[in-house]
């Protein structure tokens, strides 16, 4: 399955702001968006390409979603056609974005960063509703359940994981409890949940030109 190989944090600086592609660095003074002389939109020139025009800030929003959650444009598109059919596209969009398997993961704290849940969930550590699972693109539904597969590695990797997120606390629409490590989808998750600043709208006037 395709993935972005390149520099992470050359996509945050390119946004503006944090996406926390890195894990535990984010939140470190070596985040490259935390450092002035780092600060700046990656190339030779940063500064010198003018004003953004309209489309411009719409294809930056969109892009800024799209690496957010680490998805390659095929995905997007894809996921983009199936919020169309909602009455709300963009709430709808987002929210099917919060729902995908890898970043399921990554809210209950199980990987420090959404790129290293889709590792964990590629390379098959989940059973999802008592099946392992290796695609990280599944959307979640209330009732589903999560747990690790039965191996003590893989039960030892996620405690230590758990515990080095012991910062961030898994949000409403999800349930975890923290002895058996098994996890389930409580809910439909809300626009409040999603925790990125940005305007949908503008993302669905860029897709629908
Ligand atoms: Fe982005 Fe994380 Fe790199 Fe900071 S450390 S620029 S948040 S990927």
């Amino acid at each position: 399955m395709a993935r972005y190989t390149g520099p992470s944090c050359r996509l945050c600086r390119r946004e503006g702001m944090k996406l926390y592609l890195k894990g535990t660095r984010c939140e470190t003074s070596k985040c490259a968006i935390e450092r002035q002389w780092r600060n700046q939109p990656p190339g030779v020139h940063p500064f010198g390409r003018g004003k953004l025009s309209e489309y411009g800030h719409r294809l930056r929003e969109k892009q800024k979603l799209r690496r957010y959650y680490g998805v390659l444009e095929r995905q997007f598109r894809r996921i983009f056609s199936e919020a169309s059919k909602e009455t709300n596209t963009g709430e709808a969009l987002l929210l099917l974005m919060e729902r995908r398997l890898d970043n399921v993961v990554y809210r209950l704290g199980f990987a420090p960063s959404r790129c290293a849940a889709r590792q964990l969930v590629s390379h098959g550590h989940f059973l999802y509703n008592g099946k392992r699972v290796t695609v990280p693109s599944i959307t979640l539904k209330p009732g589903d359940i999560l747990k690790p597969r039965d191996r003590d590695a893989t039960k030892k990797l996620l405690q230590l994981n758990l515990s080095a997120a012991s910062g961030r606390t898994p949000p409403q629409w999800l349930s975890l409890d923290a002895d058996s490590l098994q996890a389930t989808v409580a809910s439909l998750p809300t626009r409040e949940d999603v925790s990125i600043q940005i305007d949908e709208q503008l993302i669905v006037e860029f897709c629908s030109r």
